[in-house]
């Protein structure tokens, strides 16, 4: 079996903006050359400010959103395959093992249907079991693993608060039976206390089932909480990969190290200053030449305006899109 669950090469996603009257249709460039490897029972994080493409990457490897160039592999645990070209018979068996967990669990979920319903209707369309009895059965087994009663089933969502909605989400997504997750800024919406509750149980179903999850997050604090390894995205494109530890003690990238600066910190004796990121993040449309966050880095020189950063390894494990990450003292 592949030690690999998702292979990304040379990846591109780019939206075209209708409507223009004069000359060439202007281009949002959403992602560009994005390589990565995502390992089977990883929780790989993804993270960046909002604009950096981290939500459009999740949505490509789902089939949600357009490839433009390049490829993504998906390794079922017997075969792969590329999700671009996927045969139209297999897309319900992809999607069945490949599920999103959604941001706002207030609009993820049907008002009109009962927690029951809602966490069999994936069954149902995807005709995963062989009778109602089975279905049921199904659906308390996987309540209860989420963390929820069986009188709870009955009841319709607006009668839960939100750790409870998104505990229903994670249910939804969970009873066919994926081996890949996507969570999206699954606990932006929520208090910090059940966004602990919430974070314990993804990582207990990590655990407890194999899953990988991609967990989309512009929130450092979490993502050092709960994740293996860490990519970060600035407009686009990977600037930085590392096992979670590495990056947090050491960042080779500008942009990371700023990132990390800004993470509010209760050690008292150990005060750090804040590296204040000028400016908005550039327009996907018209992206600054050479390195993309030279505008906006402190160490930018002459090369970085002209030149694109390679993605390179520096080693086993820690990537960076950085002309001069062997130099600086970050
Ligand atoms: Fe900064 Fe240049 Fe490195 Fe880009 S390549 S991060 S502009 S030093």
């Amino acid at each position: 079996m592949s030690e690999s669950i998702v292979s990304i090469r040379n990846l591109a996603t780019h939206y075209p903006i209708t409507g223009g009257w004069f000359g060439p249709t202007p281009v949002v460039r959403a992602l560009d050359n994005i390589d990565l490897e995502i390992k089977r029972g990883q929780f790989f994080g993804l993270v960046g400010e909002s604009g950096s493409g981290k939500t459009t990457l999740g949505r490509a490897i789902l089939k949600a959103a357009p490839i433009s160039a390049g490829k993504i592999i998906f390794h079922d645990g017997k075969k792969e395959f590329d999700i671009n070209t996927l045969a139209k018979q297999d897309v319900l068996a992809f999607r069945r093992q490949a599920q999103l967990i959604f941001q706002d669990p207030y609009a993820a979920l049907s008002p009109r249907m009962t927690v029951r319903d809602i966490i069999a209707e994936p069954l149902e369309v995807m005709k995963l079991t062989n009778s109602k009895d089975e279905t049921n059965q199904r659906v308390r087994e996987i309540a209860s693993e989420c963390r929820l009663n069986v009188e709870h089933l009955r009841r319709f969502p607006h009668a839960f608060s939100g750790g409870q909605r998104q505990r229903i989400s994670i249910a939804r997504a969970l009873v066919a039976n994926p081996s890949f997750m996507v969570a999206d800024e699954s606990v932006a919406a929520l208090d910090v206390s059940i966004q602990a509750d919430i974070l314990n149980l993804l990582k207990s179903l990590q655990h407890q089932r194999g899953l990988t999850f991609l967990f989309i997050s512009h929130d450092l604090s979490v993502v050092a909480h709960v994740c293996d390894i860490v990519a970060v995205m600035y407009l686009g494109r990977l600037v930085e990969m590392a096992p979670t530890r590495k990056l947090f003690a050491k960042q080779r990238h500008p942009y990371t190290a700023a990132l990390l600066s800004a993470i509010p910190s209760l050690d008292l004796d150990h005060h750090h200053m804040a590296i204040k990121l000028e400016g908005e993040i550039p327009s996907p449309i018209t992206p600054p030449s050479g390195c993309r966050f030279h505008t906006r880095c402190a160490y930018a020189q002459d090369r970085c305006k002209m030149e694109i950063p390679q993605w390179r390894k520096l080693d086993d494990d820690h990537s960076v899109a950085c002309h001069f990450a062997d130099e600086l003292d970050l």
